[in-house]
């Protein structure tokens, strides 16, 4: 993506996105970039912004990344939710109980304070500690 500032005719500057330098001339010949004040495709293509440009980039892709790694936690924690037992308060008494009794294969969850979860780690309990992402969250 590249952005132009462009000043109309009537002297007002706005910015606009493109693909490319060639979808501009492309738009330009056409007259479909428009002047958002006075709607004038008489239209002059001024400085570009490098600057704004990669940094809006750089954000986007963050977004981007974030989004990822949200979904994933989402998909975690749908996983966990099906194929774990749901312990709440009670994890750290739980996993140690599964650890040292050995009684069920199946997995638990639940809260624990980072204490806590030290605490079990030390002890030779494998727990992993996931970021709980809300549904409603996008
Ligand atoms: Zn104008």
């Amino acid at each position: 993506m590249i952005k132009y500032n462009l000043t109309c005719k009537c002297g007002e500057k706005f910015e606009s996105w493109f693909l490319n330098s060639a979808e501009f001339d492309s738009l330009y010949k056409k007259k479909i970039i428009k002047c958002i004040h006075c709607d004038s495709s008489v239209i002059k293509k001024s400085v570009m912004a490098p600057n704004v440009s990669s940094k809006s980039n750089k954000i986007s892709k963050k977004t981007k990344v974030e989004k990822n790694i949200k979904k994933q936690l989402l998909d975690f924690r749908k996983y966990i939710e099906k194929n774990c037992k749901n312990v709440g308060d009670n994890f750290t008494q739980e996993a140690r109980s599964i650890h040292y009794d050995k009684k069920t294969s199946k997995g638990i969850y639940g809260k624990a304070t980072l204490e806590e979860t030290a605490e079990l780690i030390d002890e030779g309990i494998e727990v992993a500690t996931i970021p709980w992402i809300e549904k409603s969250e996008n």
